[in-house]
C-alpha cells in the first residue's frame, strides 16, 4: 500500500537502534541515551499518585492548565529572565510535540531551517516532515563556536529559522552572551524565528545565559522550547512547553490540538509539583558536574579530546588523535567498541560530526570507572 515517500525516506534515529540491539547483550554499560539515573522527585511521584487515586482525570484545557501555564512563565521569569505570562506559554506532549508543532506551524514547503552542528538528531526529521530543508552549520573548524558572522553567509531569503540548542546536546557546550547578543541585534526585525532549545538550561555547571534574557527586543522572533525530561527526570512524563509570543502561540495551538489535544493532565499535576516544591535544580547540576568532569578527565587520559560541557550530562570526544582510531569512522567505531567490550555509546556521525563520540554521563563514578576500564582495553587491544 502507498506510504507517503517523505515518511519513508526518513529513518529511526541511531541512538534508538543502538538502544535497540542492547538486548543481545548481558552485561552492557549502557552510555547511549539521553535518559537521567537520578530518580523523579518524590514530591512529583506524590502528586501525581495522589491525583490518580482521588482526582477524576479529566482532558486538560487545549494549550495546558492555567495554573501550570502561569507557573511556568513565572519560572522563566525568574530563573531566566524575561516578562511572560500564561498567555506565553503552551504545555506539550514532552518538548518534541512542541518542536514539531511549532515546526508544523511556521515552515512551508522549500524554506529553510539553519542547525550549527552538532544537533540534536531530533530536528531535521521533523522539518522533513515539514517539507523544509535543514541547513546545517559546520563548525568544527572554529571549535564548534557559533558566531554571528558565520551564521549570517548561512542565511539566504529563505531562511525561515535557526534552532540553537544551548547547553548542547551532543556537546554540553553553551554560548557566550557576548555572541547571543550580537545575534540577536543581527535577527532583530528580519523575518527569521530562533528557536531556542533549552530543555539543559536547568542543569548548568557555570553561569548559563537564556535567550530569554533578549525578551526586551525579541520576543515576537525568539521561540523557547523547553521541559520536565531532564531537569526532574520526568521523561516518561511527556511533559514539555513552548514560550513564545502569544499571537504566534494562538496559531501553534491549533496544530497541537488536533494532533494531540493536550499534555497528560496527571503529569501537569506532576509538573506543577516540579516547580512548587523542587524547582531548584543545583544539586542535580552539580551531580552531573562531578561526574562530567570526571569522565573528561578520564577521557584526556586515554588520548580522547573533549568540548568541555558547561551543562547537561553528555561528553562530545574525538578519538581522532588516538593514531589507529584516526580514519575510523565513528559509526564503525561505536559498533566495534559494543561487540569487544559492551560498552554502548553514539556516534558522532548521529549529531553530523564525524570523529566524535558521545557518552551519556547517566551512571554513578563506579559505573562511569568501568567504562573508562572497557575503553582502555579496548584501545590497547586494537
Ligand atoms: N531537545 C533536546 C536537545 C533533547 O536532547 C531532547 C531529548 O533528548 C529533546 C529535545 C526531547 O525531550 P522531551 O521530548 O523528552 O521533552
Amino acid at each position: 500500500m502507498y506510504i507517503n515517500p517523505i515518511i519513508e525516506g526518513i529513518e529511526i534515529s541511531d541512538i534508538r537502534k543502538i538502544h535497540e540491539r542492547l538486548v543481545n547483550y548481558k552485561n552492557v554499560i549502557n552510555m547511549t541515551i539521553g535518559e537521567p539515573d537520578i530518580d523523579v522527585p518524590q514530591e512529583v511521584k506524590e502528586t501525581v499518585a495522589y491525583h490518580a487515586l482521588n482526582s477524576r482525570i479529566k482532558y486538560s484545557p487545549v494549550g495546558g492548565m492555567p495554573e501550570l501555564r502561569e507557573k511556568i512563565a513565572k519560572y522563566y521569569n525568574e530563573n531566566f529572565s524575561g516578562n511572560y505570562n500564561a498567555q506565553n506559554v503552551l504545555v506539550t506532549v514532552g518538548s518534541t510535540e512542541g518542536l514539531a508543532s511549532v515546526l508544523k506551524t511556521i515552515l512551508a514547503k522549500d524554506d529553510e531551517v539553519i542547525i550549527p552542528t552538532p544537533a540534536y538528531v531530533g530536528y531535521e526529521p521533523l522539518i522533513t516532515i515539514s517539507e523544509a530543508k535543514t541547513k546545517f552549520i559546520d563548525l568544527e573548524e572554529n571549535n564548534f563556536v557559533l558566531t554571528k558572522e558565520i551564521l549570517e553567509k548561512k542565511i539566504t531569503d529563505k531562511t525561515k529559522l535557526i534552532i540553537l540548542t544551548y547547553p548542547n546536546n551532543p556537546s554540553g557546550i553553551t554560548l557566550e552572551e557576548e555572541e547571543m547578543v550580537k545575534i540577536v541585534k543581527f535577527l532583530k526585525d528580519k523575518n527569521i524565528y530562533l528557536i531556542s532549545d533549552e530543555i539543559y538550561a536547568a542543569i548548568t555547571f557555570e553561569k548559563f545565559t537564556s535567550f530569554a534574557k533578549f525578551f526586551d527586543e525579541f520576543k515576537e522572533q525568539l521561540i523557547i522550547i523547553n521541559g520536565f525530561s531532564k531537569s526532574h527526570s520526568m521523561t516518561g512524563y511527556r511533559l514539555g512547553y513552548i514560550i513564545a509570543d502569544e499571537k504566534l502561540q494562538n496559531q501553534v495551538k491549533k496544530v497541537s490540538q488536533y494532533n494531540v489535544t493536550s499534555a497528560s493532565t496527571l503529569s501537569q499535576y506532576g509538573a506543577i509539583a516540579a516547580l512548587d516544591k523542587c524547582s531548584d535544580t543545583t544539586k542535580i547540576s552539580e551531580i552531573y558536574k562531578k561526574r562530567v568532569e570526571y569522565f573528561v578527565n578520564r577521557l584526556e587520559k586515554l588520548g580522547f579530546e573533549c568540548l568541555k560541557p558547561k551543562g547537561a550530562f553528555y561528553v562530545f570526544a574525538t578519538y581522532k588523535n588516538i593514531e589507529k582510531f584516526k580514519n575510523m569512522k565513528s559509526f564503525d567505531f561505536v559498533l566495534d567498541l559494543l561487540e569487544k567490550t559492551e560498552l554502548a555509546i553514539v556516534p558522532g556521525i548521529t549529531f553530523q560530526v564525524e570523529g566524535y563520540v558521545r557518552f551519556s554521563i547517566v551512571h554513578d563514578i563506579p559505573v562511569l570507572e568501568e567504562a573508562i576500564k572497557r575503553l582502555e582495553k579496548y584501545i590497547k587491544e586494537k
